[in-house]
Order: C-alpha cells, then structure tokens, then sequence
C-alpha cells in the first residue's frame, strides 16, 4: 500500500514531458507580438477612416463615443477579423468583486428563418450585455427588484481573440455595472479614478504652460511574484487545490536560508513554461519583459514593460490566467497565493505607478537636475502629501485574509505605510524644506578597479527593499499589493488620491496666478509647508526592525495588523467624502464593498478551516494513530522480551499527548469554525480572526509537531523538503 505522497512522488520521477512546443526560429517575437488583437494597426487596416479616428479619439483622448453608427462599424470589423482568426463567439469580460475575470459567451450564429444561418454582431451588442450574472457579490447593491446587471465596452481597452481547444473566442472587455449604474465591479472605479487624476494633473500642467496634453494617464508596471510547483503534489493536498496554500506542513531542514535560488538558473521544464507563457502574452500584445528565479524555493517573477493602468490591469489579470493554464500543460500548478508555504517567503506584486501625459511625458520623472524641475517636484509632493494623509487608504486596497500571512511578517513590506525617496531625492526635499532647492546630488560613475570593464554610471541612490512606497528613478513603487490581487483597487486608491493632492496645489496656485503671483514664487512658498506637514510619512531605514514600528507609533503612522482592522476604513465619513468628491464610488458603493470585503475574508478562513479540519481528521490522524499502534506493539513486544523500552516508551507517551492535543484542538476548530454567523458580515469577519484564527495556528503547530514524528512511510501529505524542491 501506498500513500498518495509517495504515489505523487513516482509520477514526478517517471513522466517525462515534451518540453519543445514553440520554435522562436521559426516563430519570430516581432511577429508573435499582438497577433491576437484587434489592435491600431488592425483597425486602421480595417474600419472606414472616420470611425477609426473617431475610435482612437476616445482611445487616446478620453473623448466619448456618441454615434451608434461608429459602434456598429467597429463590431462588424471586428467579427469579420475574429471569424478570420476561427472565434465562433464572443464575450464581454468583466472583472466582479471575486477578483477574477468572468465571462459568458454568445455566438455570432443568428438563423434566417429559411433554414439557413448567418454570422452577425452589432454595434448593439458590442456596446452591451445583460449577463444576469446575478451571483457575484454586490454587497448589497442588487437587491432583488433591481437585480439587472449590464457590461458595457471598454473602447479602451482592446478586444482580442482566446484561442482554445476546438476554437476561439472574441474577447470584449467591459465594465459590469447594475441597473442603478452602480459599479459592481473593479474596472469601473478604476477608469473613474484615472479621469478624476487627469484632470487634476491637467490643471497643474496648464499652469506650467503645457498646451498640448489633452489627457494624463496613469501608468503602471505590475511585477508578479508566483510558484510553480508539480501538479501531482496538488492533487495530492487537498489544501492546495482548494484553497491555494499549504494549511499544514513542517518547515524542511534546507529552506531558503541559502538563498542559493535567487537569481539561480532556471528549471529547464519551469523555463519551457515560462517561454509558452511569454509566447502566449506576446500574442495577446501583452509586453513581458523580465523573467527571473525568486528568493523562495520554485518561486519566480515575471514583469511587463509598463502601460497605463487600465491595460495593466487587464494584462496582469490576463497574465494571471494564462500561467496557470499553461502550466496545468507542463504538469505543474501555478500558485498565486500571498502565502502558499508557511516559513517560506510569500509572494507579491510590485506597482510601478507613474503618471504620464498623452504626449509622453514621465510627469515623474527628474530629468538630470531635479532641483530645477520645479514640475517635477510639484508632482513629486502631490504623491508624498497623497500618501501622508491616506496612508491607512492604501493599506486596505491591499488588505485580505491571504495578504495578512504576509504584511508584516519578515520579507514584505510593513503594515505601516512610509515612503523611500532615495539619496538624491531626500536631499532635494530637504532643500525645498528650507527653500529654494539649489542643486542635485550627482550619480557619478563607479570604480570597478579593473581597466578593461566599461565605467558603470551610478545611480543618484541605493534602493531600500524594505519600504512599502519607494520612489525609483522615474516612478513609485508601492510593493505591499498580495499576488493574487487585482491590481484595480490599489491603483484606483492611488489615483484618487493624488488626484486630491494635485487638486489642492492646483487651486492654491490658480488662485496665486489669479493674483498675479508669479507661479515659481507661488510653488516656492506652498512645497515647503506641504512637505513638512507630509514628512513624517518618509523612512530610509530597516521597515522590519523593531524599532520602526516604535518610531512609526511616535510619530503617529497608523499601522493595521490585519484586514478586519483596516476594512473600516472603507467606510468611514473623510473616505466617503473623498472618492465621492472625485466621483470614483458612491457611498453606497463603498458600503457594498466594505460588506464583501468583510464576507470574503469570513468565507475564505472558515474554507481554510473547515479544511484543516478535514485533512486533521481523515489524512493526518489516521497515519498517526496507525504508527502510535506501531510503537506501542514494538514497546510491547520489547517488554515481552524481557528488554527494557525506556525510551520507546517516551517517545510513545510523547506521541500519544500530541495526538490527544491533536484531536482535541481539532474538535475545538471544527466548533469555532461552524459557530452561527450573525449575519452581519464585519461582525462575523472579527468572530473568525479572533476565534478560528488562533485555533488555526494552534492546531498547524501540533499537525507539524506530528510530521516530524510519524515514520515517514505513513505521512500521507507532501512535505515542503518535497514539493520545493522536486521538479
Ligand atoms: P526596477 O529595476 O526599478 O525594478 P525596471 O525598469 O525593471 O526597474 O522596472 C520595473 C517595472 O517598473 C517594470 O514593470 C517597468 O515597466 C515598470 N516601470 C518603469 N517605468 C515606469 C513608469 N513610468 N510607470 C510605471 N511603471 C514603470
Ligand atoms: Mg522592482
């Protein structure tokens, strides 16, 4: 008899994979790029002259799309070029409150009523869909005498094709609004909060004289940390495939303390997906760019050049999708979990966040002396004050129940918000704070003390992978967002609340202007008192110390352990007041979010806890209670030979408490988790960290404690030394 551990195990050394699926010889990168995308080029070739210009106006300048007929060319090229590439249906895709992507397909089919049928789409229903979709959570917003859910096109955004087996389907991204026209999804907010940023910005940049902007996007380069372990460890742990993370598992005696992994060569079968991967996004003219072995065991990165944050967004969703499918291909399993392996770092997703005109421009971005960039510099404390006043906003857009295993725990950043601005950029701030800046920190170059390398330019400063907010070249960078995010909601919060930033330095310089104030005068007596009030925000030093925690309490940064402590904030009246003011959620739809927040977290950690239960009681007890029988028939048989079983006979009464321990936790668990929720969802979140939560904690403990005692043949579950490291 074997376990399925030691079942899985056989798989993994006996399957041998076909790993040559794509021949870059062959299939160049400059021609995979974008092939599946109803892209500018494509609707240049395709769409009469006017609708096309009329199209890549509300592209590219925000303008809306008014004339129906516009519509209606726009889906009929649009189904001639899917038919081409095989699609027989289409699909709006819409990003609901799950966090995923979900989609309903219709086919181009339409009969004639004479037997025979024709292909047809209108302007119609590419504009929108009534999925139903009646499910999804809406927190109260879809009562049911208002039930009616609608998708609308995204014109932004670009239609593409999803080939699959047997297939394809053209893929339309769109909001999900309800029949009130609230937002029941994260596409929404998002584009309402880049509007709201726009503008602002536009504001401050007319002031500098800029004529030409019509729009400021946001930009954002999500990079995306994972793990890619072998399949048959999966099917193996109830745990990880149903709730994407290991709930028992005792820490192997080689984890990542060698940090031998980073950076290290990669896995040839991990490499071979990666490169499907990447194939795959070029097609989808998503733009990968870097690939690398993360500091965990299996765990790796990957990162797209930036784009702005609404095509970000629905690459990285996109991305998230097709690794897991294309690893399911390589017989491995793409974990996106903020935590899958306890003791193991977790993963996350940097955002790269920058603010851009139509034109171009990097509104971030230094140039080579900063101190006399005093547009940069506006828009540069429009960000610090935005972080300063909100701190606790950005730490719920990346608040849940699977994020909370990392925030603050030794390897990500802090639950403290702060910001690093570097050498070069503190020292300019620290000028401004007494005046006028009046000069920059150089870079340089650096001295390799070898002749024949080229001089490496240096940069202006160090980074500091220990902040959560750091300012890097040409961009912030906020790194506390959990793997499996949507990047939606963070960017909608940072968006929103910049936008308030540059809105109160626009006004005071609008109304300076109006006074005749000359406008550098004007920005020379508002930075400094703006930056002085914002500073306590900034820190340069170890965000895991201890003492930064003291230092951040001093100088009162809130710092909120976990995502019942922050969800609150959602509701409160300064969070209502702001994004009503910019139109980016409605009160009632922050109140729906707050609920699902709340019911998620609940849900997911009662999952969790229900299945630990399970796995306690049917996997791991049982290979418990089989070698306690074990030890305790050799203890006996040692007696009966007259030996003495001294220590047997300890590790049998050792084993014998854990294993009571055990059960009796399990019982305790099994109570706390199916307890009568109250109904109202933030209540029941709190029930669940401070009852199930614990006992989660206490019943892991004891479940590993067991592992490391239970003869090896009888352990049904993969071990950590295993499903890190076999591949
Ligand atoms: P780093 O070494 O700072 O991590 P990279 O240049 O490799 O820098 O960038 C990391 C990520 O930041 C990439 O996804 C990149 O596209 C993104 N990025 C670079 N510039 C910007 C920008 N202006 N706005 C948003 N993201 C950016
Ligand atoms: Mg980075």
């Amino acid at each position: 008899m074997s376990t399925a551990r030691q079942k899985a195990i056989q798989a993994i050394a006996t399957t041998e994979y076909d790993l040559n699926q794509i021949d870059f010889r062959t299939d160049h990168l400059k021609d995979l790029f974008g092939v599946l995308v109803f892209s500018e080029e494509v609707q240049k070739a395709r769409l009469p002259k006017p609708v096309f210009k009329a199209l890549q106006k509300t592209i590219k300048q925000g303008a809306q799309l008014t004339d129906p007929a516009v519509a209606d060319a726009v889906a009929s090229a649009m189904k001639d070029w899917a038919i081409e590439h095989g699609a027989t249906h289409f699909t709006h895709l819409f990003q609901p409150m799950t966090g995923l992507t979900a989609e309903k397909h219709d086919s181009f089919l339409s009969p004639t009523g004479t037997g025979t049928a024709v292909a047809e789409f209108s302007g119609k229903e590419l504009i929108k869909g009534e999925p139903d979709a009646s499910s999804f959570p809406s927190g109260g917003i879809r009562a049911t005498f208002e039930a009616r859910g609608y998708t609308g096109w995204d014109p932004t955004s670009p239609a593409y094709i999803r080939e699959s087996p047997n297939g394809a389907t053209l893929v339309i991204p769109t909001v999900f609004v309800s029949w009130t026209g609230e937002a029941l999804d994260k596409k929404t907010p998002l584009l309402r909060s880049m509007e709201a940023l726009s503008h602002q910005a536009l504001r401050i940049l007319r002031l500098f004289g800029n004529q030409d902007a019509v729009k400021v996007f946001t930009t954002v380069g999500p990079e995306q940390e994972y793990f890619l372990i072998d399949k048959n460890f999966m099917y193996a742990r109830p745990d990880l495939l149903n709730c994407g993370r290991t709930l028992f598992g005792a820490k192997p005696p080689k984890g990542q303390e060698l940090e031998d992994q980073y950076f290290g060569t990669i896995p040839e079968r991990v490499l071979a997906c990666m490169a499907e991967c990447e194939a795959e996004m070029f097609k989808l003219g998503i733009p990968v760019k870097t690939r690398h072995n993360e500091v965990a065991p299996s765990q790796y990165e990957i990162a797209p050049i930036y784009e702005d944050s609404n095509l970000a967004t629905d690459h990285n969703q996109l991305c998230m999708d097709i690794m897991r499918r294309t690893a399911d291909k390589y017989g491995l399993v793409c974990l996106l979990h903020e935590k899958p392996f306890a003791g193991i770092n977790g993963s996350g997703k940097h955002n790269n966040w920058s603010m851009a005109t139509d034109t171009g421009e990097n509104l971030l971005n230094p140039g080579e002396t900063p101190h006399e960039n005093m547009q940069f510099l506006v828009f540069c404390v429009a960000v610090i004050r935005a972080v300063a006043k909100y701190p606790e906003l950005l730490r719920v857009s990346v608040a849940s129940a699977g994020n909370d295993h990392r925030l603050g725990a030794n390897e990500a950043p802090p639950a403290i918000i702060s910001i690093f601005l570097g050498e070069q950029l503190q020292d300019i701030m620290n000028q401004l704070e007494k005046g006028k800046p009046e000069k920059t920190l150089p870079g340089g170059t650096m001295e390799l003390g070898v002749t024949v390398l080229p001089k490496l330019p240096r940069d202006a400063g160090d980074r500091n992978r220990t902040s959560p907010f750091a300012f890097t070249g040409n961009k912030f960078e906020f790194r506390a967002v959990g793997s499996s995010f949507s990047i939606a909601g963070p960017n909608t919060v940072l968006n929103t609340i910049v936008a308030e930033s540059l809105d109160f330095i626009a006004s005071q310089l609008e109304a300076d202007a109006s006074k005749g104030k000359p406008l550098n005068k004007a920005i020379q007596d508002l930075l400094p008192a703006i930056y002085k009030e914002s500073k306590k925000i900034l820190f340069h030093g170890d965000n895991y110390s201890d003492d930064w925690h003291k230092e951040a309490e001093r100088r009162g940064l809130p710092n909120m352990k976990n995502t019942v402590d922050a969800i609150p904030v959602i509701i409160r009246k300064d969070t209502v007041e702001l994004f009503s003011k910019y139109r980016v959620y409605t009160e009632r739809e922050l109140h729906s979010r707050y609920n699902i927040f709340a019911e998620k977290y609940a849900r997911e950690v009662t999952i969790e806890a229900n299945m630990m239960v399970h796995i306690a009681k049917t996997m791991i007890l049982p290979a418990a209670v089989r070698y306690q029988g074990q030890v305790a028939s050799a203890v006996n048989a040692t007696k009966s030979a007259g030996v003495d079983a001294g220590a047997q006979l300890e590790h049998l009464r050792e084993l014998t408490t854990t294993i009571s321990k055990f059960q009796a936790v399990t019982t305790e668990l099994d109570h706390a988790a199916n307890h009568k929720h109250s109904g109202e969802p933030y209540t029941d979140a709190k029930t669940v960290r401070d009852t199930v939560l614990p006992k989660m904690v206490e019943l892991r403990t004891l479940g590993d404690k067991l592992e490391t005692m239970v003869a090896d043949d009888l352990w049904p579950l993969p071990t950590y030394r295993e499903m890190l490291f076999m591949k």
